[in-house]
């Protein structure tokens, strides 16, 4: 109601939305409510000064390519962001002014109720997107009994833990923890990845990581072409080593 209002008033040349689980709630139903278009899951954004037409790039059919979608007539051109994509720049002391508005409307047109809170949600370590080291558990991983060495070597970097996409399919660890096409978009300095075969899916999303050092037991896994460092072995034992070298 408050961003449809103001949107009337104010006439914005566009929305840019996080592409979280609520602003990917909340951006098509508030764009369906202003008549515009929506597009989804920006990771490049281009904008053309003289139409005002904002390109909006986003992988798609898995990542194998990138499909460019613009809002050419309706305004604002409303879009969700990839959390994660873009590097906080400070914008220096530009000018600004704050706008108090005070909106009514009626309550009872609130149709969301607040039913329950899940502290779990609320948990740091299931908070990956900007976490400087991650140490990343593939479909290798024998099981959880398998992950307190892989939570060490994160806890003695300073990381966090995170997963492929079967990891979380098979119960091991939750959806928070998933990199990629349809989980979460990470940046870290440093990225370990472990018994992970690189799936496009999956490398998608963590493109921009610093450093990714990938181990696999087959030296022909795709995982290869995208790391800085590969080792070829068994992942557990590879664990182990690190740790050793680490002194714990
Ligand atoms: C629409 C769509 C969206 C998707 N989104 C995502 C997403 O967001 N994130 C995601 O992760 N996936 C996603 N997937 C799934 C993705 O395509 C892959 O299936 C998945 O990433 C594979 O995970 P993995 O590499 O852990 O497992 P696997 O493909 O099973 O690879 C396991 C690897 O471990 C290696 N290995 C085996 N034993 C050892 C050992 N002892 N030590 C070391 N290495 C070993 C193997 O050689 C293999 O390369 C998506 C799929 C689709 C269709």
């Amino acid at each position: 109601n408050l961003f449809t209002v103001l949107c009337r008033k104010y006439r914005p040349t566009a929305v840019m939305v996080g592409g979280t689980i609520n602003g990917r709630d909340f951006a098509p139903r508030f764009a369906a409510r202003l008549g515009t278009g929506c597009t989804s899951d920006a990771t490049e954004l281009v904008w053309d000064p003289k139409t005002t037409d904002i390109e909006f790039v986003e992988p798609a059919v898995g990542g194998k390519m990138m499909a460019v979608i613009t809002v050419p007539v309706a305004r604002p051109q409303v879009g969700t962001i990839r959390p994660g994509t873009f590097k906080c720049v400070p914008c220096g002391a530009r000018a600004h002014e704050v706008i108090e508005e005070h909106i009514d409307f009626p309550v009872a047109d609130i149709r969301t109720e607040i039913l329950d809170f899940r502290a779990d949600d609320l948990d740091e370590s299931l908070n990956i997107a900007d976490a400087d080291v991650i140490v990343c558990i593939g479909n290798a991983i024998k099981g959880a009994d398998a992950l307190p060495r892989y939570r060490r070597l994160a806890e003695r970097l300073g990381g966090k833990l995170a997963c492929t996409r079967p990891v979380f399919d098979r119960g091991v660890l939750p959806f928070k923890l998933v990199i990629g096409q349809s989980g979460a978009v990470v940046k870290p300095k440093l990225l370990l990845s472990f018994g992970v075969s690189g799936a496009v899916n999956h490398v998608t999303g963590f493109s921009d990581a610093d450093v990714v050092v990938a181990v696999n037991t087959d030296p022909e896994a795709a995982i290869f072409n995208y790391c800085t460092y590969g080792i070829v072995g068994d992942m557990d034992e590879v664990c182990e080593a690190m740790l050793a070298k680490l002194g714990e």
